[in-house]
């Protein structure tokens, strides 16, 4: 493959834009190289500015649960432009997705759009605050919840990859107030619990973690979260923009059958434009602005044109009762076909997965928190990522993150992905 094109706008780029990516990981700074520039995509492929197409597995890091422009999501959006594209007013389209949000997930009364993941996890914050009138807060290591200060403390996904968990420009004042658990300890959690009586607002986490690879909660973790909150006057976070209305449409609170207090959403919510969302049962979300204390606002909040795709891409999920089945079986078939090659290749590794979300690291032990997950050979997985590439298969381009399968990923592009890694199996030896 080439990439004089994506090497040459990468080049001009960095005149201009730090590092030349307006998001780090972006940049293939974990895997070196140079990062394709994209030019158009369609369902499972996106195509680079080189001509090159990929069977994409990030999926714009995962909006994109039903492929890449989505038709009714593009049609939407080509509709609602004509009309207008910002008015700073109410609509009568946030109340309708609103409302089909609330139905879709379960123990939710009220849900405020916002325009980010980052956005959505650090108001659920200050509202955890305003309404328990305490301030410290506990995370998991490996956990990534946006780039707000409070949040990048051993944070996951690009902190990790590009070593900086602990970003620099964040106050000590503002770190003292994360307290750090590790993912899958629940002694852990009690133990910080007990060092610091009656000062936790809430307790975070990815109910299935996606920024450290794709970490599950193993049996009784989020049920026993639950009962440290319940008992502890804590509020329990779940920061689902990475497994809102992708793992089920209810995501992980119904996986797992535990409720949160305050759910976050991003990604799948938006179809694919700039969307997070944030929610709780009503006593929770009525502290908010401007019925409560709590302030929070948007000049862009509810934007009509991301409203459209989002509820396009709702009312798709929503009505297709084979889509979560058919997902995970397509997951299940890649995690299966790449597994045989590697134990016929005697590769090290683990497979990780639940619903859509499958990740790949380079080691035989088990991967359950940070600390494993740092485990993985990152030369192979370097080689495993350029080798992909060259055979037109885009994943993500560090370990710490999760690749994301989309409904128009076709049995013939899995068979295809299956087939490069092969390919790679026979180059590493
Ligand atoms: N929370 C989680 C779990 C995420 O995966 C991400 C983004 N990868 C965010 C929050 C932040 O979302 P955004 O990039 O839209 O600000």
């Amino acid at each position: 493959m080439l990439y004089q094109r994506s090497s040459a706008l990468f080049k001009d780029a960095q005149t201009v834009i730090p590092g030349g990516v307006n998001s780090p990981v972006r940049a293939f700074k974990g895997v070196g190289g140079t990062p394709i520039f994209a030019k158009s995509a369609k369902g499972a492929y996106v195509y680079d500015e080189d001509g090159n197409r990929y069977i994409d597995y990030i999926n714009s890091w995962g909006p994109m649960l039903l492929g890449h422009a989505f038709e009714p999501v593009v049609e939407a959006v080509k509709a609602k432009a004509e009309s207008g594209t910002s008015f700073g007013m109410p609509t009568a389209l946030e109340t309708e997705i609103a409302k089909l949000a609330v139905s879709m997930v379960p123990n939710i009364d009220k849900i405020r759009f916002v325009n980010s993941g980052t956005e959505a996890c650090m108001s659920a914050i200050r509202l955890a605050r305003g309404f328990t009138k305490k301030d410290k807060i506990i995370k998991f290591s490996g956990c990534y919840h946006g780039h707000s200060d409070a949040f990048l403390i051993a944070a996951g996904s690009g902190g990790a990859t590009f070593g900086t968990p602990n970003s620099p420009g964040v106050t000590q004042g503002t770190a003292k107030d994360t307290l750090l658990a590790d993912y899958n300890n629940l002694l852990n959690v009690e133990e910080l619990i007990a060092a610091n009586p009656n000062e936790i607002a809430a307790i975070i986490i990815e109910p299935v973690a996606g920024n450290m690879g794709c970490i599950p909660p193993q049996d009784g973790f989020l049920e026993g979260l639950r009962r440290l909150c319940d008992s502890n006057g804590i509020l329990l976070i779940f920061d689902e923009v990475m497994t809102g209305f992708r793992l089920a449409k209810g995501a992980a609170q119904e996986l797992y059958n535990v409720n949160a207090d305050i759910v976050c959403y991003g990604k799948v919510i938006g179809g694919g434009l700039p969307v997070g969302a944030f929610a709780a049962r009503n006593e929770i979300m009525d502290y908010l602005a401007p019925n409560g204390p709590v302030y929070q606002a948007g000049t862009l909040s509810g934007n009509p044109l991301a409203m459209a795709a989002g509820l396009a891409m709702l009312k798709a999920i929503n009505s297709d009762e084979g889509l979560f089945k058919r997902l995970e079986e397509k997951t299940a078939y890649l995690h299966k076909g790449m597994a045989k090659v590697f134990f016929e290749h005697e590769i090290d590794h683990t497979i990780n997965r639940v619903g859509s979300m499958i990740s790949v690291h380079f080691h035989k032990d088990p991967v359950y928190d940070f600390v494993t997950a740092a485990n993985g050979n990152n030369d192979t997985f370097k080689t495993f990522f350029h080798s992909m590439l060259r055979q037109g298969i885009y994943i993500a381009p560090s370990s710490f993150e999760t690749w994301f399968i989309t409904d128009a990923l076709t049995y013939k592009d899995l068979d295809e992905t299956i087939a490069a890694v092969e390919v790679f199996a026979k180059e590493l030896k």
